[in-house]
């Protein structure tokens, strides 16, 4: 999709569902680890001002179907905690990857499962990972303000409650160990690879994430400012954990 014109107004993505309080996470969410390390986090902080606009870094999110789980996941949060949950930068990115999911998965008559799940296989590494950024390194000296800024998981915890309600419509069921058909991108292509998946019943799965990610999307710019849902802020992270995988996202945030 076109990158929308980033409206000057910034709006928090943090909405409530009904009975679920808003202002921070229960006690024992905030004790949850981040799922990046200080030097992550900092490089994060900014990497979402500045490295999404280059080319060669917005082809390799392509080409690896975004980041792994713990660099996507981490990738919302910092986003979250630097801009009170203003998720410009990752929507764009995750919408974009949806559309192309949707996509992949169109009906072909030919060699349908070989197309698709060349389509859907990762063709670069998770890019920060490629980088050899870790967990265990530590920020530079100079960094620790930007670190800080960039490190309360409470933004992300709070957009992942609002929006629950729809999300979890869209977890995969290997992921989740549970009865749900649905599939996340890895596992749908491992089932794929064993000849025991039909398709058509993720096609819609995935247009339902791709619609309200990229309404979500557009809804940065301003002529579409305020028109966002909650269903289309829930699409984020059903596309993050689409792309990725569920399991880090649901001992985060599940
Ligand atoms: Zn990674
Ligand atoms: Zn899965």
């Amino acid at each position: 999709m076109a990158l929308p014109e980033r409206s000057l107004e910034k709006r928090p993505l943090v909405v409530a569902a009904p009975g679920v309080e808003s202002h921070g996470p229960a006690p024992e969410v905030v004790a949850r680890a981040h799922p990046l390390g200080d030097l992550e986090i900092q490089y994060f902080c900014r990497f979402g001002a500045e490295k999404l606009d280059d080319l060669g870094t917005r082809v390799q999110l392509i080409q690896a179907w975004g980041m792994c789980d713990r660099h996507a996941l981490g990738f919302l949060a910092v986003e979250a905690s630097l801009n009170d949950g203003w998720l410009f930068q990752p929507a764009v990115v995750y919408a974009d990857l949806m559309e192309r999911a949707e996509l992949a998965l169109a009906r072909g008559w030919l060699f349908e499962r070989a197309r698709v799940a060349a389509s859907l296989t990762a063709v670069e590494p998770c890019w920060p990972c490629h980088m050899g950024l870790a967990s265990t390194y530590e920020a530079d000296a100079t960094a620790m303000d930007i670190v800080n800024d960039g490190r309360r998981l409470e933004p992300l915890l709070d957009i992942a409650a609002g929006t629950r309600a729809h999300w979890t419509l869209w977890v995969c069921g290997l992921c989740a160990e549970s009865t749900s058909v649905v599939r996340c991108r890895p596992h749908l292509l491992a089932e794929l690879d064993q000849g025991r998946v039909g398709l058509d019943a993720h096609r819609g799965c995935v247009a339902d994430i791709a619609r309200h990610a990229d309404a979500l999307a557009a809804s940065f710019g301003w002529s579409r400012r305020g028109t966002e849902t909650i269903v289309d802020r829930a699409a984020l992270i059903g596309a993050v954990g689409w792309c990725a995988g569920w399991r880090r996202i649901l001992d985060l945030l599940g």
